[in-house]
């Protein structure tokens, strides 16, 4: 079996090695890489106490009326045994934010764990003097505010350059991170759990967390995200590693097709145009925000590669973007493909559009993941539930 997979953001790098677990032949193509490596490195199903059980509950239309809770546990189960988590599908802990807001989320990086705001707890938010985003003592008076027990310290600490980035390539010199553990143990006080900036991979957090002796978490940045990378990075070795056939700068551009099927997808690549032949399609495109949906200035929606129909919540191209900055979540950010329950996209005709296309993550209408905090969910779920249907298919 041959299955091509479109786009390398969280869900075509899950479908492909979902795939190839199968033992399909996968060649994924993708333009550049997704949202991952911009994102915290949490997994968001949904943002609420028990996701699997209220995603039911969401309006009509939503795509989580599809994705099964099965179908997001086997999708988050595959990208967790490739990036170390902490937590569960079925609930959620709430964590502090770079500003000291509380954010709910289901699974973190393993660096991030200690960071679940409890009852009677006390933190320690230690910031970097060379590091910009993050601001010890103004996120520790905003958790403050809000109930939570809380201070903030900056300490002397550069590195070449400003960035989360900077921070994480000094700290992985030899002893650094070992160093800052001890500086830290010094400065915590009774039982207080130490916040840090999200700046350490994971391998050098554990190095740090060793030799502080206490509990100590990071807290997710601004992107470029040092845990994004981590995940973007796991993720694609893992591709190698399993012998995922990768395109990169290779972006779909249409398809052949024969009797209801998809034969080939034909991808530009340095300049011409290649026809891969394959039994399956899984596109994983991103939608609207990476490009493979367009919205232009006539206010026009469309798919930019199998020329799909886009449905969004309303046709009237004056209501899609609202000017209410603070209101309602924009109805363009809910348009996308409308697929059946083995995540195939359907035609005008409100049929499959071909037998052998599926849809996964950021391609599905309905939802408004950034609001909902469902993004990453329908990313896993989808591209699970699209492999099943595959592999079903095969039978
Ligand atoms: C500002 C912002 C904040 C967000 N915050 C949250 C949040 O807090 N919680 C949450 O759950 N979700 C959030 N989301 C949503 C979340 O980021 C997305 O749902 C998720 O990244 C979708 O993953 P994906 O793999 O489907 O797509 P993407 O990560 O967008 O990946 C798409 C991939 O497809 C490739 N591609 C596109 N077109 C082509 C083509 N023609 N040929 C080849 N390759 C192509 C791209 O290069 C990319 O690799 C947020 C989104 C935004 C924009």
């Amino acid at each position: 079996m041959r299955t091509l997979v479109i786009g390398a953001g969280i869900a075509g790098l899950t479908a492909a090695l979902m795939a190839r677990a199968e033992g399909h032949t996968v060649t994924l193509v993708t333009k550049g890489f997704g949202g991952l490596q911009l994102s915290h490195g949490t997994v968001d199903i949904l943002d609420a106490e028990r996701p699997l059980e209220e995603k039911d509950n969401l309006p009509e239309g939503h795509p989580y009326h599809l994705i099964t809770a099965n179908s997001i546990k086997a999708g988050v189960d595959t990208f967790a045994s490739y990036v170390p988590l902490a937590g569960s599908c079925e609930e959620t802990k709430i964590y502090p934010t770079a500003l000291g807001a509380l954010r709910r989320t289901s699974l973190v990086p393993v660096s991030m764990a200690s960071g679940e705001i409890t009852e009677g707890a006390s933190y320690l938010l230690v910031g970097f003097s060379g590091l910009k985003d993050f601001y010890p003592l103004l996120a520790a008076e905003n958790l403050s505010r809000q109930g939570v027990k809380a201070r903030g310290v900056k300490i002397e600490l550069t590195a070449p350059g400003d960035t989360a980035l900077a921070f994480s390539r000094s700290l992985a010199e030899p002893g650094a991170a070992e160093n800052l553990g001890r500086r830290l143990s010094e400065l915590a006080e009774g039982e207080e759990i130490i916040g840090i900036p999200a700046v350490l991979r994971q391998s050098d957090f554990d190095n740090l967390a060793k030799v502080t002796g206490r509990s100590i978490f990071q807290i997710p940045l601004p992107p470029p995200s040092v845990p994004g990378l981590d995940a973007n990075e796991r993720l694609r070795a893992a591709c190698q590693e399993a012998r995922v056939r990768f395109f990169l700068n290779g972006q779909a551009v249409g398809a052949l097709s024969e009797g209801g099927c998809i034969t080939a997808v034909k991808v530009q690549i340095a300049g011409s145009i290649k026809e891969i032949p394959t039994d399956a399609v899984i596109y994983a495109g991103g939608g609207l925000e990476s490009g493979a949906i367009l919205f232009d200035s006539y206010r026009t929606l469309a798919d930019t590669v199998f020329g799909l129909p886009v449905s969004a919540p309303t046709t009237d191209p004056a209501q899609i973007l609202h000017g209410d900055y603070n209101g309602d979540p924009q109805p363009l950010f809910a348009c996308g493909l409308t697929v059946d329950a083995d995540m195939r996209p359907l035609n005008d005709k409100g049929e499959p559009a071909f037998a052998n296309l599926y849809a996964a993550g950021g391609m599905l209408a309905g939802a408004q993941r950034a609001h909902e905090k469902s993004g990453e969910g329908i990313a896993l779920g989808s591209a699970a539930q699209a492999v099943a249907a595959i592999v079903r298919s095969q039978s």
